[in-house]
């Protein structure tokens, strides 16, 4: 798998001189294509976190879910903030090119939001890092999974058996035969308990998928986080 490199035209650079690039981890100005500040470059390190979405499908990630990272997501994902994108999904490229290096992905998916939720937050973070890193690593997106049930957001469950209650049936297929044979990486911004990840691959399997792997920018460390 390979990485391609953001290239910049003017229009970038005019954008950059009234609305400059911030870092998405404290919001101070970076250089047109950094990632981060040199202050929060310190959090970063080569590690690759793994673990298994409910039902052992098996997930990487980049960055646990602390501090500045929390925060970074809580920008991008709350507060307005789809201009930190592709910040994130570059540094989760990083992760999937290291991990699933021999893997040959026919599309990358993403957990869907319920369409109320999506015109309440104006866009699906997951989504936009999907298309970025659809960019990024040369592999298309397809939209293989919609919700068909407004539930309660996961993180706003603390009872373990309730949050896998929560999900349960709310995905479908958006198109019968989308899965059909098909090697997907399935993209969601952050994994706690692997339920919301676990369902969504269990679907993509019912659709009989050849193999779905998934990636998340962030992995929480603690199971009620
Ligand atoms: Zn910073």
């Amino acid at each position: 798998m390979v990485i391609i490199e953001r290239k910049f035209v003017l229009k970038d650079r005019l954008k950059n001189a009234v609305y400059p690039e911030r870092c998405p981890y404290c919001t101070r100005v970076v250089h047109l294509g950094e990632l981060f500040c040199d202050k929060c470059a310190k959090e970063f390190t080569d590690i690759t976190y793994h673990t298994y979405a409910r039902g052992g499908h098996l997930t990487v990630s980049a960055v646990p879910y602390t501090d500045i990272f929390a925060q970074g997501i809580k920008r991008f994902k709350f507060d307005r903030g789809q201009q930190y994108s592709y910040q994130l999904a570059r540094i989760m490229a990083e992760a999937i090119a290291k991990e699933y290096k021999n893997e040959c992905f026919d599309y990358i998916t993403y957990v869907p939001l319920h369409p109320k939720k999506f015109e309440e937050r104006g866009y699906n973070q997951s989504e936009l890092l999907a298309k970025d890193l659809s960019r990024i690593l040369g592999i298309p997106t397809e939209k293989a999974l919609k919700k068909t049930r407004n539930n309660q957001p996961q993180h706003s469950i603390k009872k373990a058996s309730e949050r896998e209650k929560n999900v349960k049936g709310v995905y479908k297929l958006s198109d019968k035969s989308i899965a059909e044979n098909k090697r997907i990486l399935l993209i969601d911004d952050i994994i706690t308990t692997g339920n919301t990840l676990g369902e969504c691959a269990k679907v993509l399997y019912e659709g009989k998928a050849q193999c779905v792997l998934c990636a998340t920018f962030a992995i929480a460390v603690t199971k009620t986080t």
